[in-house]
């Protein structure tokens, strides 16, 4: 089967050191496999949206080398993809309404129990909508990671599919589009690790195929956070492209190709050197 890869940022804020060993990593795979890189936004969070991130995302990515293969899809234009899945699984009885605030959720741990919730229907407001969590362990291999396993309904719950406002979850517009963009490999940090078991677990009941999976290490902070989260996200300067980018193909465990002067010739000569026995295992990722 082609090899389809993929890179799908946030516009949370500008790219950063961990979306470029991100992109990286992904665009690394996708080239040494002879394959194809597309390129996602994923935009369907307006309100963690940072104005204007999602062009300058877009802006930046060419000037370290990456092209993608195919127009970007944007998730804020998906909306009838994920209304269908989403009726799908109200079809199959997969999902509850949930009329849980957040503070409540906050007070009691949990309002929602055995597949429904305890809490009164409110006709006044709109309820969220949770995937009934089965207590079934779901089960993969990760290329990097190794085996992994997770018992559903002990490390997610009920987790949400559509929430209050009527946005849909990440969970959900993931699965539909790593789909509908026939992705054969899903490569990402592993801080996404967790939620890989229920993306398989939504992929089974849409009769959508599973991918393999990748999991980078982390980049992190000094404080050991996650670099998008931290207080000083270290954005990478498409004006100088070549030390971001050789400082993320270290971090990746790879040779640095030092005779390439521009990124596409480093991008290049480091895909088919690519190795991915060389990727550094994350400590601490969940391993079931
Ligand atoms: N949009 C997510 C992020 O920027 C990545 C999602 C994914 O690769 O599945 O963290």
């Amino acid at each position: 089967m082609d090899y389809r890869g993929r890179f799908a940022p946030s516009p949370t804020g500008l790219l950063h050191f961990g979306s470029l060993v991100a992109a990286l990593g992904s665009w690394l795979r996708a080239r040494h496999a002879g394959g194809r890189w597309l390129l996602r936004m994923e935009d369907i969070d307006p309100p963690r949206e940072v104005p204007g991130a999602a062009a300058a995302i877009l802006a930046a990515l060419p000037a370290f080398g990456f092209v993608a293969d195919a127009p970007v899809l944007y998730q804020s234009q998906r909306r009838a993809a994920y209304d269908a899945a989403f009726a799908r699984l109200r079809a199959l009885d997969a999902v509850f309404p949930c009329w849980c605030s957040r503070s409540e959720l906050a007070a009691t741990g949990t309002l929602h129990r055995d597949g429904r919730c305890l809490a009164p229907p409110d006709p006044r407001r709109e309820p969220a909508w949770r995937l009934r969590a089965p207590d079934l362990e779901i089960a993969f291999d990760d290329a990097v990671q190794g085996p992994q396993r997770q018992n559903l309904r002990e490390a997610a719950g009920d987790f949400v599919i559509r929430r209050v406002e009527g946005l849909y979850s990440y969970q959900l517009a993931c699965v539909v589009d790593d789909a509908y963009q026939g992705i054969t490999e899903v490569v990402r940090g592993c801080d996404l690790l967790d939620s890989t078991p229920r993306q398989i677990h939504l992929q089974r009941l849409l009769g959508l195929p599973t991918p393999r999976y990748l999991h980078l290490p982390l980049a992190l902070d000094a404080q050991g956070r996650k670099l998008s989260k931290s207080a000083q996200a270290w954005p990478v300067d498409p004006a100088t492209p070549l030390p971001a980018l050789r400082r993320a193909l270290a971090f990746l465990g790879q040779p640095l190709p030092m005779e390439a002067v521009d990124p596409p010739a480093l991008l290049a000569a480091a895909s088919r050197r690519f190795d991915p026995a060389l990727i550094p295992k994350q400590s601490g990722c969940f391993a079931g």
